[in-house]
């Protein structure tokens, strides 16, 4: 009998099929292992043998969509009464009082609980930003680590870092700043330790200072020059709010993105969260120098931070990736949610014929992909991975629809019926294979309730 690795496996007929290619899979898609090998056009059976099928009628299938920016420990402080109402600055002052007790079973179980609301709703590959490291969590991304291998999805973990504390002129407190030399070292042990290469990667590192505003400048330099030496990817907040380029003016003499250019970021390796108050001479250089951006449109919109201009963006030469920042600025970790934020959000820049349900989708898939450095993920083509989203339209909400996949954006899908990494099926019949769901909802509770009675 072949084993599921050999074996050739057609995910048939589905209801409706989003390629992010314009490639016609409307008959479905054979795999074999954890590759595409095949896509079925309209109407036709498979060229290849095959050894099983899954009837997929009633799905709309995707592929697994990509998130590329969260703070997964976040999850832990979901609408706290202080911070609520508030924007970005006071915000975050409040916040790390409350983060800086943070310890590993909180980072442990928050990062469990968010990656399994994302694989939920539809999420293959993540991405978090880790950059509150108090005593005791020196190995938060090792942490992060464990957590995810349980869930069995993609990440790309960013080393983040804030080294200028509040009696520095920075905005964290000081028990959470590292010193600089630490947090080069860390950088490099876990390139070293985790960083996987290939195609087929699991887990990925990338580096990222928190901010231009709760890190020194060296250090924003010096980051750049390990990323380069060791090939990865650099990330950081950049032009979330109008507060930001009053700060850079005047701690810098520049604006944002000059002082990004002036630590040598402007170039391909690095993709920035929101992206927001760029002028447009500013989106020509980012467009120039292929600069990734992470569209967080709920948090912009909670927050009250603006709009990405993404269409001019992407014009200019950037990808667009689409992310839901972190739980305390969403509060939800839902990514197709996430997709329909982005479209109503857009469409109020960029109108109705612009922004289609389709390219909002190409921001959550092919353009996240771009934006993390991913070639064999983020859309249905043969030679990628076989990472997909499967959503059932047989719900109330998709009652009486016209075209399955506007009906995913605009209907508010929520959650996957099922979703494959690699060849896996690791959700079926709307719930994780492996892990016990009420179990992590439980202690994630628990925890929450003792880091929140740690408010000042
Ligand atoms: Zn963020």
């Amino acid at each position: 009998m072949l084993s599921f690795s050999t074996a050739n496996v057609w995910l048939k007929s589905p209801a409706a099929v989003f390629t992010a290619n314009n490639e016609d899979a409307k008959g479905g898609v054979v795999i074999r292992g954890n590759t595409i090998i095949e896509l079925v056009a309209s109407g036709q059976t498979p060229k290849t043998s095959i050894d099983h099928y899954v009837d997929c009628s009633n799905l709309v299938m995707t592929p697994g969509l990509i998130n590329t920016h969260h703070h997964f420990y976040q999850t832990l402080t979901r609408c706290v009464p202080g911070a609520l109402n508030k924007p970005l600055f006071p915000w975050l002052t409040f916040l790390y009082q409350v983060w800086k007790n943070l310890d590993p079973e909180m980072l442990y179980t928050a990062t469990q609980l968010a990656g399994l609301e994302l694989m939920l709703s539809g999420t293959t590959t993540v991405a978090d930003h880790h950059y509150v490291f108090p005593k005791g969590l020196e190995n938060g991304i090792d942490i992060q680590v464990e957590a995810l291998k349980v869930l069995g999805c993609r990440a790309t973990l960013t080393r983040g870092s804030m080294s200028l504390g509040q009696s520095q002129g920075g905005l964290p407190p000081d028990s959470v700043i590292q010193t600089e030399d630490l947090i080069l070292a860390d950088s490099q042990r876990l390139i070293d330790t985790f960083h996987d290469r290939s195609d087929e990667a699991m887990i990925q590192i990338a580096l990222a200072p928190c901010s231009p505003f709760s890190v020194s400048k060296t250090l924003m330099q010096d980051t750049a020059q390990l990323a380069a030496k060791n090939d990865v990817r650099l990330h950081t907040h950049l032009a979330e709010t109008e507060n930001e380029n009053t700060f850079c003016l005047k701690k810098y003499g520049m604006r944002p993105l000059d002082y990004l250019e002036s630590c040598d970021w402007l170039h391909e390796r690095t993709w920035l969260a929101h992206g927001i108050h760029f002028n447009p001479a500013e989106i020509k250089r980012l467009g120039a120098a292929k600069v990734g951006i992470a569209h967080c449109p709920s948090s912009n919109m909670l927050l009250a931070s603006g709009i990405c201009p993404t269409v001019a963006l992407e014009q200019a030469g950037c990808n667009i990736g689409l992310a839901v920042d972190g739980s305390a600025s969403n509060d939800c970790s839902n990514m197709i949610q996430e997709v329909r934020q982005s479209l109503l959000q857009q469409r109020l820049r960029y109108g109705a014929e612009v922004i289609t349900a389709e390219r909002v989708l190409s921001y959550a898939t092919k353009g996240s992909a771009a934006v993390l450095g991913r070639h064999t993920i983020g859309q249905i083509k043969v030679g990628y991975q076989a990472d997909f989203a499967f959503f059932s339209t047989n719900e109330l909400r998709f009652s009486g629809v016209g075209d399955p996949i506007a009906a995913l954006v605009t209907c508010g899908a929520h959650q996957v019926s099922k979703l494959m990494v690699g060849g896996q099926w690791l959700i079926e019949d709307d719930k994780h294979n492996q892990i016990l769901q009420d179990q992590i909802h439980q202690k994630h509770q628990q925890l929450a309730k003792i880091l929140q009675s740690k408010v000042p």
